[in-house]
């Protein structure tokens, strides 16, 4: 009999972090969510709930200010959380929300994709971007954010319009509604929110590392657009139940998080320094809760749990 595939499956939400007990402010407050109401026991995702562990999830409020002063940032972010290394303390300062050189060095040496890669293993970003994305890079008027430069880097091609209709891509809206409304694919492949949490576990079945973003969160934060942010959570809750149905939980971790907080609070449209949300889900969740305080913590996490030996460290 084949052995069972050990995998990861990160689920990464720019800009949420765990915010005030507020429904007027802050969309984590609503009551809105079934499938986290389960996991988590009736308690919602805001800073009042603290640490906790229930019989199907840890919820870990992480920190994301890494010691520098100033609100958090995506490319410092994103880099800490892919190679384990404090970038923002590295550069002194927070900086985003796109990766200067500075940041790009680092990825380019550490990320965690590089050293899967390195050890034989199969990372997969499994965002699927339009053609115009792409154009918009060729032509210099865009750069990569860190992580799909940090897939780049290490070997990886970033997926299309075509795998997201051959099933091998997710939308970074889960249903694909996105690509048919504003981006000029009319026959773009629909999901329900629950179907797309399904698919992406079919995608991930060659893969023990799939990583998949969604910025949404963060564009909604910056509009301030509460409503607007209650429909992307009840989405994501959908989106979750889905990808919690399909998956073997036993061989698999599935961990949510983010990078800085913003949504949780839509009275400002700023990032904030509240610590943000982080999940785990399925196997070895407990043990390895104990090694996450902040952005730092996931890389060796990661590994660990896919056996993959870690590097020496000076
Ligand atoms: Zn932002």
């Amino acid at each position: 009999m084949e052995l069972k595939r050990r995998r990861v499956i990160l689920l990464f939400l720019d800009g949420v972090g765990l915010g005030a007990d507020e429904p007027s402010s802050n969309p984590l407050a609503s009551d809105a969510y079934p499938t986290l109401r389960a996991l988590l026991d009736g308690r919602r995702l805001i800073a009042q709930t603290g640490r906790l562990s229930t019989a199907s999830a840890e919820l870990i409020p992480t920190d994301a200010v890494l010691g520098v002063p100033g609100r958090p940032q995506s490319a410092t972010g994103q880099a800490t959380l892919l190679t384990g290394i404090n970038a923002a303390r590295l550069l002194g300062e927070h900086y985003g929300p796109r990766p200067d050189a500075r940041v790009r060095a680092l990825l380019e040496r550490h990320s965690l994709f590089l050293r899967l890669t390195q050890a034989g293993r199969s990372p997969y970003f499994c965002n699927a971007y339009p053609q115009r994305y792409f154009d918009a890079i060729q032509r210099g008027r865009r750069l990569l954010s860190a992580i799909p430069y940090a897939a780049v880097v290490a070997g990886q091609t970033l997926l299309t319009y075509e795998d997201l209709c051959a099933g091998r891509a997710l939308s970074a809206d889960f249903t694909g509604e996105g690509w048919r409304r504003e981006l000029g694919y009319p026959d773009a492949p629909l999901y329900s929110p629950q179907e797309a949490g399904r698919a992406l576990w079919e995608l991930s079945q060659p893969y023990d590392f799939v990583f998949f973003e969604t910025w949404q969160t963060d564009l909604l934060g910056h509009a301030a657009d509460l409503q607007g942010a209650i429909a992307f959570f009840q989405r994501f809750d959908a989106f979750l139940a889905g990808l919690l149905e399909a998956a073997d939980l036993t061989q698999t971790l599935i961990i949510v998080t983010s990078d800085h907080g913003n949504v949780e609070d839509c009275s400002h449209g700023k990032h904030t320094t509240n610590p943000v949300l982080t999940l785990l889900l399925g196997a070895e969740r407990q043990i390895l809760a104990a090694a996450i305080q902040s952005l730092t913590d996931f890389v060796s996490v990661i590994l660990r749990f896919l056996g993959v030996p870690e590097p020496e460290t000076a």
